[in-house]
């Protein structure tokens, strides 16, 4: 027996429904917030990764799944294939593609701002653990070409909006300003400083941040440095001029749009190119993968692609964790009203007028089914049940002599010998 990859899903019809909801929401909301939705492919460049994640980060050193042809593969064992230069990788997110293709097709030209939303699978070769896969799906926006802290309030408010309709109550909506590269230095010098007698005691990964980037420290995830770094300095105390009137406006329009929100400082984005907000949305009885939610701002990130220099804001939501949270709500299934028609016929004749009947039914736009396992009359009107369906409609010896059908009513269990027609005409009411 061949097993699915570790790390990967199936995923059944049951949970297919509930992710088809979220899904359709997620479009329906961002269409209502004037976002179109984008598609872009499952594999790039490995260098548009690269550059548009960050060369440092986990994700590009260690989580990127490679993909290569069968021939490619025979050349690079031959020494003829540069993997840095050609190679191809699966998408691990979706901002580097939405932002590839936004300067490939020039969409640029076209009217400022341009929302986009997007949605899809990412891979990533992570450990798998509770609510972590290896092929994961992301909802996302992206808004480009404004610097506006509207444009920031906006997708904030989406993003709580299809939570909250998702049926998961009670998140937290955490903001914060990483500054820009104007101010930045000046909180980086206060940081260091502040860190230098306990940079030795931190951990390895920290030890490498301070001089690259102390911000990530901030952010570190081994609770004893969270410790050893409490009363650290703050970006939003270092804001310039600029960012500071950027970050008043972001809360007056978030108080505007009437999105219930905290000041967290320690929400940082670590790449450069992140600029003035960063947001998380968090639910907290999802345990250790509490975020549900994270965006920001990142000015500088069209430009670092090769294209101009745009400005954009935007999120990517994890539908899984969005799914595990609703799932903690979910009202427990009232049983659906019975719909739709099971036809049960006896001998070839009576299944030749039903198939008749199932074709008109289904042009008209109802559910039928046909009995097509030989089961008994009892086991077949178990079938009907377990189907909750509406009708069963039976043809057997008498009722091609009548030339009628039974129709048994089973929200009503009454049954009547009709013709077809007078079925036709009933269903259709
Ligand atoms: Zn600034
Ligand atoms: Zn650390």
């Amino acid at each position: 027996m061949i097993q699915k990859p570790k790390g990967m899903r199936d995923f059944l019809p049951e949970e297919v429904e509930h992710i088809r909801q979220l899904e359709d929401r997620f479009i329906h909301l961002s269409q209502l917030y004037g976002f179109r939705e984008i598609r872009y492919p499952m594999f790039e460049k490995t260098e548009l990764f690269e550059r548009g994640v960050g060369e440092t980060t986990d994700i590009v050193t260690k989580e990127m799944f490679r993909v290569i042809s069968a021939a490619n593969l025979e050349k690079y064992k031959a020494g003829e294939y540069d993997l840095r230069k050609e190679g191809l990788t699966l998408r691990p997110e979706g901002t580097a593609s939405v932002m590839r293709s936004f300067i490939e097709n020039k969409l640029y030209a076209r009217a400022m701002p341009m929302k986009l939303s997007y949605m899809g699978s990412n891979f990533r070769n992570e450990r798998p653990q509770a609510g972590r896969f290896r092929e994961f799906t992301q909802f996302g926006v992206e808004t480009l070409g404004s610097d506006d802290a509207f444009c920031d309030a906006e997708i904030i408010a989406l993003a709580v909006d299809v939570i909250l309709q998702s049926g998961v109550p009670q998140i937290d909506t955490l903001i914060n300003s990483v500054g820009c590269p104007v101010c930045r230095p000046k909180f980086h010098d206060a940081l260091r400083t502040f860190l230098a007698d306990k940079v030795e005691h931190l951990c390895g990964d920290c030890q490498s941040r301070f001089e690259k980037n102390p911000l990530r420290i901030i952010d570190c995830k081994v609770p004893a440095d969270q410790q050893r770094i409490k009363g650290h300095p703050v970006m939003i105390d270092y804001l310039c001029e600029e960012c500071d009137q950027h970050f008043r406006s972001l809360q007056h329009y978030l108080d505007g749009l009437g999105v219930a929100y905290e000041i967290d400082p320690n929400i940082v984005r670590g790449l450069d190119y992140y600029v003035k907000t960063a947001f998380e949305i968090k639910h907290d009885k999802l345990g250790a993968q509490s975020s549900i939610c994270g965006g920001g701002r990142y000015d500088g990130l069209v430009q670092n692609l090769g294209g101009p220099d745009i400005p954009g804001v935007g999120f990517g939501m994890g539908m899984d964790r969005l799914l595990m949270a609703a799932d903690l709500y979910r009202p427990t299934a009232e049983t659906p009203e019975r719909q739709g028609s099971y036809l049960i016929g006896f001998g070839e004749t009576a299944k030749l007028i039903l198939v008749d009947l199932l074709a008109k039914l289904r042009r008209a736009g109802q559910t039928v089914e046909l009995e097509v396992n030989q089961r008994s009359m009892k086991a077949a009107m178990k079938q009907a049940d377990r189907m909750n369906a509406r009708y069963a409609v039976i043809v057997g010896e008498d009722e091609l002599a009548q030339n009628k059908i039974a129709v048994r009513d089973l929200s009503s269990s009454t049954q009547q010998l009709m013709t077809v027609a007078e079925f036709l005409h009933r269903v259709e009411e």
